[in-house]
């Protein structure tokens, strides 16, 4: 179960780590935003109507779902089950009240955060996607007000400054739960980078250093005053 601000890299960072590892199974969501450019339907997400999906909801069809900036997003449910029976590793990506749902549902699950090293690279990192509008943006800087709140629930934190230590990192999280025990040094990826928090403090700081930078970069873009 990965969660992380939007736009700031979990995706790319969970593709390098597939490319790497074999057996992983991505869930695609569903959801009601429209695509992206670039991106197409059953790949990214399936993209669907508020009709579609609110009638899947009625048909329990998903193992959790969340009203995320104006639009829904949720997990099919028969897709994760079976890959699971199978005996394979699925990958959720989903944000944080999806992830709550989960750990309830499947308390086993890793929780594993996905964090730029700071504020104020959160901010470039959306800015410099370049696909979304500015109100895009802004939408998704108060929402990481919201988020970054969450991270001190989360099992990992995981810091995304370099892609490949960082997909290494998320590995030996998932792979390594069931054999290794959970001593944050013994985790540390052999590159620089991809750095694990594991320790309650050490993510309440990192949480609380996160909101603490958000509201001048909210101000600055005058979202806040
Ligand atoms: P985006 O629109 O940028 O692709 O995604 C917005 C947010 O929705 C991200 O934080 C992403 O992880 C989350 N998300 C994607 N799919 C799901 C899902 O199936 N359920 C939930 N709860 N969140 C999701």
């Amino acid at each position: 179960m990965i969660s992380g601000f939007s736009g700031a890299g979990k995706g790319t960072v969970i593709s390098s780590m597939r490319k790497q590892h074999d057996g992983y199974v991505l869930s695609v969501s569903m959801t009601t935003r429209k695509p992206r450019k670039g991106e197409t339907d059953g790949v990214e997400y399936h993209f669907v109507t508020n009709e579609v999906f609110e009638e899947l909801i009625r048909n329990d069809g998903f193992l959790e779902h969340a009203g995320y900036a104006d639009h829904y997003y949720g997990t099919p449910r028969a897709f994760v089950e079976e890959n699971m029976n199978a005996g394979r590793d699925v990958l959720l990506e989903i944000e944080v009240q999806g992830a709550m749902q989960i750990r309830k549902k499947y308390p086993q699950v890793p929780l594993i955060f996905i964090a730029p090293p700071d504020a104020a690279e959160l901010e470039r990192r959306l800015t410099g996607r370049g696909t979304d509008q500015e109100e895009v943006v802004n939408k998704r800087l108060r929402q990481a007000v919201v988020e970054a709140e969450a991270i001190p629930d989360y099992d990992y934190l995981l810091i995304n400054d370099h892609i490949e230590p960082c997909a290494f990192s998320l590995n030996r999280i998932i792979r390594g739960t069931e054999d290794a025990d959970h001593d944050a040094e013994e985790m540390q990826s052999p590159a620089e980078g991809g750095e694990i928090i594991t320790d309650p403090e050490k993510k309440k700081a990192f949480a609380s250093s996160f909101s603490a930078d958000l509201p001048a970069i909210l101000e600055r873009r005058g979202i806040i005053s």
